[in-house]
């Protein structure tokens, strides 16, 4: 823009000094002209003059001429009144033709005297001539050429041209500082504060504009960055990791989760980061456009891999990846697998020896007098079968969810000196002492399975004690909180197994505890039944020393 203002303006002015040049030249010109012929036409009056003063002494007369001819710069001509030229002071008289058919000599013949500007084509320039009719009937021409006019001018044409010269060098110097003066506001425009600035007002609704943009676009890219961190913050945040690849297999997005899970990074080729053969295998099925699942698992975490094709066009498929961690699902499926083989197993034990002894009575294998032995053990297997078909019930009793419409004020300590007197004749017959300490308190829950619970650890302390052992019960109440403790010095229960107790069918001792008709599910029924009502427990015990049960209620809100 700069070089274009600066040409501009130096064009500009040497345009304008060109035209000045010829329009003064011009003038000039017209000027000198004018006095060539005021010239011409003195020097006429003056040669004349003298003319006169030699009374037709020619000799006389043509050494004057000769002499005016010699000094004056101007073609002087004596012509006769018949047009014969009697002297020229540029050429031989006698050479010249007759000149009595030459306008200005016509014209001086008939008036006195006779002007006329021509141009000759020999001499190529344009001559003034002027004639005077002389007393004794001749002319007098006298003539000036324009290059005499010029030669005149020559001598301004140096200054001319210096003054020319300066004048352009001056543009140049004048265009420049324009130049500046005129590119600087624009250069020192703040863009960055559009109407902050004092320049042009032509810029004005340019520099409104380029406000009103500046804002648009900053809202616009606020809104964008908002946006942008919004969904960084959500997807770094969902636990569900997302890949997107692209067509080519290249890793172009990847929030937190799934860098995390798979070890991958952004830029990478699918296969870099991770190894696994699922994912590799899942990613490049649907990067062929087929949508396909598989299973990751990592640190003991399982996560479900769905892969699914992006469609661009039929051929090429970019591809999305969802990661969802499913461990619990999968822990569940896994317990749902055990609980049902255990279920079967816990079933055909007493059906395998009921449907033997009912085998060996039926085909009079067994003796008379075992007969009745066998029918004990019938009834007991029966007994055992009845209990674990029972337990089963309550447990899925506790799997329906809507008990807590069933849930009312229950006097816990009632409660406990109810299961207490159930189980009195047990612990006698164990030889084990029940302790115990009971607040009335009141919670608010399902009283038959508060009663199953309650059974349960107080059932476990007497039956997993040793004789003369003791089981102390407790109730208290310490500000929103109802603690269960239920307490005995018996065989307790080594560490390893601690863990684990609470899962369904998991003894520490099997032989045992079927000895003592346990059915390995009841303390699975008292970690439901205190997850619905939602109180904690707490299980500390010492092999030899004893076992204690916490289960903690909260009357308030938990
Ligand atoms: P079971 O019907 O076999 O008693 P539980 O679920 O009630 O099943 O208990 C699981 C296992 O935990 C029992 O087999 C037993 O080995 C152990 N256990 C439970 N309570 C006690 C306790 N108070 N003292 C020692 N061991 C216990």
């Amino acid at each position: 823009m700069r070089k274009r203002v600066f040409i501009s303006i130096f064009l500009t002015s040497l345009l304008t000094m060109i035209l000045t040049f010829i329009l003064i030249s011009w003038i000039m010109y017209n000027n000198t002209f004018d006095s060539v012929k005021r010239e011409v036409q003195n020097e006429s009056f003056y040669v004349s003059d003298a003319l006169k003063t030699y009374n037709n002494d020619t000799a006389d007369m043509f050494s004057y001429l000769n002499r005016a001819g010699l000094k004056s710069r101007n073609r002087i001509t004596y012509i006769k009144s018949d047009g014969t030229v009697l002297y020229d002071n540029l050429a031989l008289a006698a050479d010249m033709e007759n000149h009595s058919d030459r306008p200005e000599v016509i014209e001086a013949l008939q008036t006195g005297h006779g002007e006329i500007t021509r141009y000759s084509d020999t001499l190529g320039e344009s001559i003034y001539y002027y004639a005077i009719k002389l007393e004794d009937g001749n002319i007098l021409r006298i003539a000036a050429t324009t290059k005499s006019i010029l030669g005149m001018m020559t001598g301004s044409a140096i200054w001319i041209i210096l003054i020319f010269i300066t004048f352009i060098s001056l543009s140049v110097i004048i265009a420049r500082l324009l130049t500046k003066s005129i590119v600087r506001p624009i250069n020192n425009l703040d863009l960055d504060n559009p109407l902050s600035n004092k320049t042009y007002d032509e810029l004005s609704p340019l520099l409104l504009r380029l406000d009103k943009q500046k804002t648009e676009l900053m809202e616009n890219v606020q809104e964008i960055s908002k946006t942008r961190i919004n969904f960084a913050f959500i997807s770094n945040n969902m636990s569900v990791g997302i890949v997107v690849f692209s067509e080519k297999g290249y890793i172009t997005g990847a929030n937190r989760s799934a860098r995390d899970i798979l070890g991958i990074d952004i830029q990478q080729f699918f296969m870099e980061g991770c190894r696994d053969l699922g994912y590799i295998k899942a990613v490049r099925s649907a990067l062929e456009g087929k949508p396909m699942t598989a299973k990751f698992e990592k640190s003991g975490f399982v996560y479900q891999l769905s892969a699914s094709p992006v469609k661009e066009n039929p051929e090429k498929h970019a591809a999305l990846l969802f990661i969802t961690d499913i461990t619990e699902k999968d822990q569940a499926e896994q317990r749902r697998k055990e609980f049902s083989a255990n279920v079967s197993h816990e079933l055909k034990t007493p059906l395998t020896s009921i449907s033997g002894y009912a085998e060996l009575i039926s085909k009079k294998i067994a003796k008379k007098e075992d007969v009745p032995r066998f029918a004990e053990m019938i009834h007991t297997e029966a007994t055992r079968l009845l209990q674990v078909i029972e337990d089963i019930m309550k447990l899925s009793r506790l799997d329906e969810s809507d008990l807590e419409k069933e849930f009312e004020d229950v006097n816990l300590s009632k409660l406990c000196t109810s299961v207490i007197n159930d189980l009195q004749q047990i612990a006698q017959n164990k030889d084990v002492v029940i302790k115990s300490d009971l607040k009335n308190v009141y919670i608010n829950g399902y009283s038959p399975i508060l009663y199953e619970m309650l059974y349960n650890l107080i059932d476990n302390a007497i039956i997993y004690n040793n004789p003369k052992g003791y089981v102390d019960i407790s109730l208290a109440e310490e500000e929103d909180e109802i603690i269960l403790t239920v307490k005995d010095n018996g065989i307790g229960i080594p560490p390893e197994h601690q863990p684990r107790i609470f899962e369904r069918f998991y003894r520490v001792d099997k032989s045992h505890s079927r000895d003592t008709g346990g059915t390995g599910l009841g303390l699975s029924i008292v970690k439901h039944a205190a997850a619905l009502h939602k109180a904690d427990i707490d299980l500390t015990s010492t092999p030899g020393e004893g076992t204690t049960v916490t289960v903690t209620f909260y009357n308030g809100d938990k």
